[in-house]
């Protein structure tokens, strides 16, 4: 991490502080940290500066919501490849992005709604055939599956997006980060707003990261509701259930997913209606 790097240029109160303690506890061995409100903000900042108009982003779709939404903001031109089951970027993937010339390449893992975790070769060939910057999204990492971090020393052009939204249920903070090279800070530098990071966001951050191992100590019995919950819908007649590391478990039920989501809702349990994203889907939580 460059303190000073920071330091220089509108320091809010603590911003150092809370990207060192960052450094800390990730051990990342990024040397580039930085923080956000929340990390739809981080990929704002980052379609900002790699992105915009004339320039090209790549999506494997099904995937998180946001990034197609992200990119019709700041005006980034959308390439899209649709991946079936078992929603794994395969060599084909990677090379389709590559010769694309994608300015910006969206990995989500473990992916939302899908559940499941990209390969790390998938996201270093990406990185390696590509130019453009690749987004790692792990929004939910915590939960389980390989980070891409030990990537960013060996790949520049790799940048992991973490939020405190998930496994340190602080959604309503508003706190996300990146873990990356020194460079892809310099340009979130150049394009983000003076003093973004409010000083008691970056306290509750600061907080938060002293707090990190009762944080992660309910983690184990998430993961434990979830396998249980894959397993007994596995049991069931005529269900497709999907691997997943995450926090919830994507399935399509065997008859109309959307008048099962109204006979459960009508004896009290809300799943979410993904079938506008997964034909058939619902996510269960
Ligand atoms: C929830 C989520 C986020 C975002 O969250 P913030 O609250 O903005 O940090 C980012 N990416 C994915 C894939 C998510 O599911």
């Amino acid at each position: 991490y460059k303190g000073e790097v920071v330091a220089h240029v509108f320091t809010p109160i603590n911003q150092v502080d809370f990207a060192a303690d960052i450094a800390k506890i990730r051990a990342s061995g990024a040397d580039g940290v930085w923080a956000a409100n929340g990390s739809n903000e981080i990929l704002t900042q980052l379609l900002m500066a790699y992105g915009g108009a004339g320039r090209r982003a790549a999506l494997f779709e099904p995937t998180y919501l946001l990034h197609r939404r992200l990119c019709w903001l700041t005006q980034t031109e959308i390439i899209e490849r649709r991946l079936g089951p078992p929603f794994e970027i395969d060599g084909d993937a990677a090379a389709w992005a590559g010769g694309e010339g994608a300015h910006v390449v969206f990995v989500c893992s473990p992916n939302n709604p899908p559940g499941n975790t990209q390969p790390l070769d998938a996201v270093r060939s990406l990185a390696s055939r590509s130019d453009g910057l690749v987004i790692v999204d792990e929004a939910y990492v915590e939960f389980g599956g390989e980070s891409a971090l030990p990537l960013v020393a060996a790949h520049p052009n790799v940048a992991v997006v973490r939020t405190f939204s998930k496994a340190f249920a602080l959604a309503g903070a508003r706190i996300g980060y990146v873990l990356g090279s020194p460079v892809v800070v310099e340009d979130l530098e150049r394009v983000r707003l003076p003093y973004h990071l409010s000083a008691l966001t970056q306290t509750a951050g600061v907080v938060a990261l002293r707090h990190a191992d009762e944080a992660v100590a309910g983690l184990d019995s998430i993961r434990i509701e979830r396998d249980r919950i894959v397993h007994a819908l596995s049991g069931i007649d005529g269900v497709t259930v999907f691997p997943t590391k995450a926090n919830f478990v994507l399935f399509q039920p065997p008859g109309d997913a959307k008048e099962i989501w109204r006979g459960l809702l009508d004896r009290g349990v809300l799943v979410r209606d993904l079938t506008a994203v997964v034909p058939n889907g619902l996510r269960v939580t």
